[in-house]
């Protein structure tokens, strides 16, 4: 590979998982209706990141044991596994990014023979058929609970390629600082809503395709915006 080298930060739920699993949990072991209510509140920026896991965290109702075999049984994407493996035998670092909780990732990634890939999420702690949600990477972000902006800030240096693959609302503050974006759902219209180049994909056979491409060519380029907002974002860190 010739030029820049890319650095790699997926989304979980919905991106590397089939569905919501976070979501799916708290329907499932919460209150159905409060959570879709919070959520609703979220998007429309009523509720803060943090503001809605600790909502949704209250009406919980399970225990370890069935908390992990739930998570056990969510699907992932089934191309995921070879896009890692893309990213490993081309020595480019891959990162998971997730507002959601770091129980099920763990799991979910252990099932699936992934648990080599670093996770920065927030943090559950179970207590007989309760939990509480702990948010150690809270940065001031009234969007999200652990910003994933932030966490690309902390995590990459001036002269890495940002790429991002994403699907939702939680991906908001990502995108702004990645320089190859691939988008699908929530976070495909927030791109074309604010003018973010993006990449669109249904499964990671679609970013394979485009990536790949990009990796045996050596092609990945800055994108401008992304690129400022960067620097200026590192200048005030
Ligand atoms: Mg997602």
């Amino acid at each position: 590979m010739t030029g820049l080298t890319p650095k790699v930060f997926v989304d979980f739920d919905g991106t590397i998982t089939r569905v919501d699993v976070g979501n799916s949990f708290f329907r499932k072991f919460g209150n159905e209706e409060e959570s879709l209510k919070a959520v609703a509140k979220w998007k429309s920026g009523e509720l803060s990141g943090s503001g809605l896991l600790v909502k949704e965290a209250e009406y919980v109702d399970v225990s370890e044991t069935e908390a992990r075999e739930f998570s056990r049984s969510c699907e992932i994407d089934a191309a995921f596994a070879k896009f890692r493996s893309l990213c490993t035998d081309h020595g480019i670092e891959i990162t998971i990014l997730s507002d959601g909780l770091d129980f099920y990732i763990a799991e979910i990634l252990e099932a699936n023979g992934l648990s080599g890939i670093p996770f920065y999420s927030n943090s559950v702690r179970f207590d007989t058929r309760k939990i509480s949600v702990e948010l150690p990477y809270e940065s001031g972000c009234t969007k999200c609970a652990n910003c994933k902006g932030h966490q690309i800030l902390m995590r990459t240096g001036p002269d890495d390629v940002v790429v991002y693959i994403g699907n939702g609302f939680s991906d908001r503050c990502a995108v702004e600082y990645a320089d190859m974006v691939f988008a699908k759902d929530d976070l495909l219209k927030y791109c074309e809503e604010n003018n973010i180049t993006y990449y669109p994909y249904q499964s990671f056979d679609d970013v394979l395709a485009k990536f790949g491409k990009a990796v045996m060519s050596g092609t990945f380029r800055k994108r401008h915006r992304a690129e400022l907002k960067r620097r200026e974002a590192y200048l005030t860190e």
